[in-house]
């Protein structure tokens, strides 16, 4: 039995209201037993803290998401902080840039995910970073700022950009579209990568894996990830879980 940490499940999200006992039971079946729960958005901070309070083995990770910039204000980046300070997060997440998504300001965005850097900087925390169409400006930003440590979740970019992001502390977040059949380029990054700077993670309730297209995503099926990239590197799937377990618990400093 692997002994495996989903480091991006939104598992606060309301399509696991119905049955968030069975998923957290059918994941830990499956040798997924710790979860990092990133936040959205002023709003799910709280409900994150109740969850993770809720069941051992759930880290909260607390910021501002650029998908949904709509609802943020500037009080709510002076609030983060203090909210770090007291309730001692695991990392400064999500954050980042999406260029994807029509219709987000894209100076606002940039201007809160620098402020965000810097609070995670200032706090020794890691970063959770969502990059959507922005790989190049995000490595560009977080170089300029340097000092950070990090993953950079749901990573499709390119080897090179792959690179740039080993070269500065940063680790790929690996999930669901690894498993598909002509996700080729994404399996080249990660059969060629050096594993410290491999995690796995399922962006549950989104991005489930070719075997469950189209249906919410949640952890237990991250096993089809692990299978995928042990496959495409050719190595044995313990060897992966141990490595990329270890991985999370160094970059997270779980206990
Ligand atoms: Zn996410």
């Amino acid at each position: 039995m692997h002994d495996l940490i989903d480091t991006h499940a939104h598992l606060d999200d309301s399509s696991f209201d119905a049955d968030r006992g069975a998923m957290f039971e059918r994941a830990a079946q499956a040798g997924v037993r710790r979860w990092i729960v990133p936040a959205i958005d002023r709003g799910n901070w709280e409900a994150i803290e109740r969850l993770c309070a809720s069941r051992e083995g759930v880290y909260p990770a607390y910021g501002l998401h650029p998908m949904f910039l709509p609802s943020h204000r500037d009080e709510h980046l002076d609030e983060l902080p203090a909210w770090l300070e007291q309730k001692r997060p695991v990392a400064v997440g999500e954050i980042g840039l999406d260029f994807y998504v029509e219709g987000l300001d894209l100076d606002r965005q940039r201007a809160i995910f620098e402020r965000q850097l810097h609070i995670a900087k200032e706090h020794d925390l890691p970063v959770i970073v969502h990059a959507r169409r922005a790989f190049e400006e995000t490595i560009h930003t977080l170089r300029r700022i340097g000092g950070l440590r990090g993953v950079v979740h749901s990573f499709s970019g390119s080897e090179e950009q792959a690179r740039q992001l080993f070269d500065l502390g940063f680790h790929l977040g690996i999930g669901g579209p690894v498993t598909y059949d002509r996700a080729h380029r994404i399996q080249r990054v990660v059969a060629a990568m050096p594993l410290e700077y491999l995690l796995l993670e399922t962006d549950a309730p989104d991005q489930p894996c070719m075997h469950h297209r189209g249906e919410r995503n949640e952890p237990a099926y991250m096993v089809d990830v692990l299978d995928t990239i042990a496959h495409v590197r050719d190595t044995a799937p313990a060897q992966i879980a141990s490595a990329t377990t270890l991985n999370a618990e160094k970059l997270f400093t779980l206990p």
